[in-house]
């Protein structure tokens, strides 16, 4: 997981999380960035569940399943 330092952009080091509820983790985080350095809590939580489609890959959210195009056509022939 990637979290960015507020002040600097710049990627940041994930240190330790604890729970604070089901949906919700709080994160203490230290900028990577040595002329920087700041350290700071970010908090993630749940947001939605996704429903299932049947669709083929939305290549925007996946990127990565780009590769894979080869293995699609075959359902496209089907
Ligand atoms: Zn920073």
């Amino acid at each position: 997981m990637l979290i960015t330092c507020p002040q600097c952009l710049t990627k940041t080091r994930i240190a330790t999380s604890r729970a604070i509820s089901h949906e919700t983790r709080e994160l203490y985080c230290q900028c990577l960035n040595l002329n920087c350095g700041k350290t700071f809590v970010a908090h993630i939580s749940f947001s939605h569940f996704i429903q299932s489609t049947g669709k083929k890959p939305d290549f925007d959210l996946q990127p990565e399943l780009r590769k894979d195009n080869g293995q699609l056509e075959i359902f496209e022939h089907a």
